[in-house]
């Protein structure tokens, strides 16, 4: 089957044959349709750090996919040959303390989709059964395609009980952009959007924003506008660092963001102004799929987020808008 592999430790991917998966008794093979480029595919594309210490190499990527079934393994009882689904790409152990007692997704031996086992950007994927989400009829290809980017956004906004409250998000990024959408959804009353890019920040202001901040153009101290919670979905120490001193005494903050390097942190402002922290890491199994399926189908309106399309054939233009930056989500058709 044809699959995009990282198949040289050097920057790039190669569209190359593999062969087919061979599935377990208690795994699904999925024939995929439609996939979206999420930023740690493109950390692997880009061969940074981070990706020359994580990803074995050869082996093909990708982990935001919708497909329909072609192969069930003999013990898989609930799911059927045709069906349309995709899949949370957190794969867990099921014999620890975190996954026996239902924080599943705190699991300390996950492994990852397209990361640390060969992934979706092929014609055929495997995974177990328990990681299949069936996709229900009225959600299109293309949004069931980013699901666990949604997921995400639907983990990290919902942390905080949000309703009439002022929110800070920190990038605009597709997550960022996605919460942004959740945010007003669920009834926060201002929401506002920092990032340094314009293409970004209108977006931001498509999917419920009420304020937008360039912060390269105006430094955050000079923002008038108070917040208790803050998403930090940027990854930029920076950003982290001026949202812990202006956010309100009390303040709740969910970081997304994944920081390159180490961050010196001002602690004086997180312990007396008495802030709260919390990590988020992938999606809650499966609170946060059943929340961001209930979420689309009572009409969250996440569609403005996917700003580009490419048949796979063309995805190196698919990595170069995405390393631009000057885009939302980057669709990948694998059938059209
Ligand atoms: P992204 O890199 O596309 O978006 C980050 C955005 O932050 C960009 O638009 C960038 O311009 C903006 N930015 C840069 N400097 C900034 C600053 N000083 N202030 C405000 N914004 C700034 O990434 P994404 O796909 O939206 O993901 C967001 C972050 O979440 C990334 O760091 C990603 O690695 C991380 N992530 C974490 C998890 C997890 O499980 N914890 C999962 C997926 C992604
Ligand atoms: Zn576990």
């Amino acid at each position: 089957m044809k699959a995009l592999v990282k198949s040289k430790p050097e920057p790039g991917l190669w569209m190359e044959d593999v062969p087919v998966p061979t599935i377990d008794p208690h795994e699904v093979l999925v024939e995929v349709d439609v996939t979206a480029i999420c930023g740690t595919d493109l950390h692997i594309y880009n061969w940074d750090k981070w990706a020359q210490k994580t990803i074995p190499v050869p082996m093909h990527i990708g982990h935001e996919f919708v497909g329909h079934v072609v192969e069930v393994g003999k013990d898989v009882k609930n799911i059927k040959v045709g069906e349309r689904v995709s899949g949370e790409g957190h794969i867990t152990c099921d014999y620890c303390k975190n996954c026996r007692t239902g924080k599943s997704h705190l699991c300390a031996h996950t492994v990852g989709l397209g990361v640390n086992r060969p992934g979706a950007f092929a014609e055929y994927v495997s995974l177990p059964a328990k990681n299949i989400i069936k996709v229900p009829k009225e959600i299109p290809d293309e949004i069931a395609a980013i699901f666990d980017p949604l997921g995400n956004s639907v983990h990290t906004a919902l942390s905080f009980d949000l309703i009439g409250e002022s929110v800070f998000i920190s990038g605009a990024g597709p997550t960022g952009l996605m919460s942004t959408q959740i945010a007003k959804y669920v009834g926060a009353k201002n929401i506002i959007v920092s990032d340094v890019n314009e293409y970004r920040l209108a977006l931001a202001d498509k999917m419920g924003a009420t304020h937008t901040v360039n912060v390269l153009h105006t430094p955050l101290d000079s923002v008038e506008h108070e917040y208790d919670i803050a998403l930090e979905m940027s990854g930029n120490a920076y950003a982290l660092q001026t949202l812990i001193k202006n956010i309100s005494h009390g303040g709740k903050i969910a970081l997304l963001g994944i920081f390159p390097e180490h961050v010196s942190i001002d602690w004086d402002n997180v312990i007396f102004k008495g802030l709260h922290l919390k990590g988020i890491y992938g999606r809650e199994m499966f609170t946060t799929w059943h929340k961001m399926l209930a979420l689309l189908q009572s009409g969250l309106p996440i569609s403005p987020v996917i700003t580009h399309h490419y048949h796979i054939d063309e995805f190196q233009s698919g990595f170069e808008i995405m390393n631009s930056r000057n885009c939302g989500k980057v669709i990948l058709n694998w059938k059209k």
